[in-house]
């Protein structure tokens, strides 16, 4: 039997009443609840694109509404009994902020078709996202201007028309329509700006929306992708973002205006602060190896981390002046090591088949292999011994 959707008639209705006309126990995600079908429900299911009401029915939780044919099935956490009468309670907070999200994207897609002929060919709307999608690219300009023209929409505060023409109306009446509809089609109509089919709740007036920002644009299938938010959802957002510019400025001790150069500043001297170190730590590590005994034929070096450039330029500057063979290991026990080998008389491929018996990763050519290995200073030099 059909549910009747209370939604359609008054999407500001919170509470009803409702005959239970099923409910059966089923598992969804591993847990039981008990798929109840109603008479008539507020309870908006999700569709398209749109993720349900949340809300309770006699006090107990709806995790989920789904909709099949004319049939709206609420998932509850416990049961009710079949033939009773129930109530139940949606979530308006959560249904409101839906309902602004919702009529900001139907004036943005509809503007979108008359200024650019792109088509919305997909629309997500869940507690933590809402994203539509369009047949061709918008630049950030355009964004710009749609931004501007879709908040002038709110300002002008406009009547939304939720309605169920007839056949002759409907025949000719010009709407976008992201599927073949069946049945009878619902209409929403924002003078000036759009006229969709569309099954979902919607604020009345335009202004209840509030603002509407683009908060990310990106290439998608070969149109875009955009991220918007609406209403109480942007306000958030905003306080989110101003918080994190004034823990920035405080952190940095520096003012908004000037946060973008003080951090790009602070990168240039990092990258010069590094470069600075890597030659110190080089020049340290060439006198270390100078007060090697010259008639050593072997080295073996267990050094702190160092960038791979300069272990090779040490070892180098070891080969020249040692025959045997000479190993440069950086790093630690705990993070593991990095090593060079290098000799101008022996095979070090036969050194790195050593240290594969400790599952050294690493390999080379005679003069010279490199690698890492996940063992301890003591492993390594057993496994070298
Ligand atoms: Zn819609």
């Amino acid at each position: 039997m059909e549910t009747l959707k209370l939604y359609d008639g008054d999407a500001y209705a919170t509470e009803f009443t409702a005959t239970v006309t099923g409910c059966t126990p089923v598992t969804r995600n591993n847990e039981t609840c008990f798929a109840t079908v109603l008479d008539r429900t507020l309870f908006f299911p999700e569709e398209g694109g749109q993720s349900p009401d949340k809300g309770e029915i006699n006090g107990i939780e709806v995790k989920d509404v789904q909709i099949s044919g004319d049939v709206i099935t609420h998932y509850l956490a416990s049961p009710v009994e079949a033939g009773s009468e129930v109530s139940g309670l949606i979530d308006f907070k959560h249904r409101y902020s839906n309902m602004q999200q919702h009529s900001g994207e139907h004036i943005f897609s509809g503007l979108v078709a008359s200024i650019y002929g792109f088509n919305n060919v997909g629309f997500h709307l869940s507690d933590n996202s809402v994203t539509m999608d369009y047949d061709g690219v918008l630049t950030a300009k355009d964004i710009e201007l749609l931004e501007n023209k879709v908040n002038e929409a709110i300002y002008k505060n406009i009547d939304i028309l939720c309605e169920y023409p007839s056949p002759l109306v409907l025949a000719n009446t010009e709407y976008r329509c992201k599927k073949e509809l069946k049945g009878a089609i619902r209409i929403v109509t924002i003078p000036g700006y759009d006229c969709c089919a569309c099954c979902a709740p919607h604020v009345k007036k335009t202004g209840e929306i509030g603002i509407l920002k683009v908060i990310h644009l990106q290439n998608y299938k070969g149109g875009v992708r955009l991220h918007i938010l609406c209403g109480e959802r942007a306000l958030a957002y905003f306080r989110e973002s101003l918080d994190l510019i004034d823990s920035l400025t405080e952190v940095l001790t520096t003012g908004r205006e000037n946060l973008k150069d003080n951090i790009s500043s602070m990168k240039t001297e990092i990258q010069s602060l590094n470069t600075r170190l890597a030659s110190v730590k080089q020049e340290l590590l060439l006198k270390d190896i100078s007060d090697i005994p010259e008639d050593a034929e072997n080295v073996t070096l267990f050094k702190e981390k160092t960038d791979s450039f300069i272990m090779r330029n040490v070892l180098n500057k070891l080969t020249e002046k040692h025959k045997g063979v000479c190993s440069f290991f950086s790093g630690s026990d705990a993070e593991g090591w990095t090593y060079f080998i290098g000799s101008k008389t022996a095979d070090c491929r036969e050194i790195q088949k050593k240290l594969a018996s400790i599952n050294a990763r690493g390999g080379g050519k005679p003069e010279m292999v490199s690698g890492s290995v996940k063992a301890s200073e003591s492993e390594i030099k057993k496994a070298l011994a």
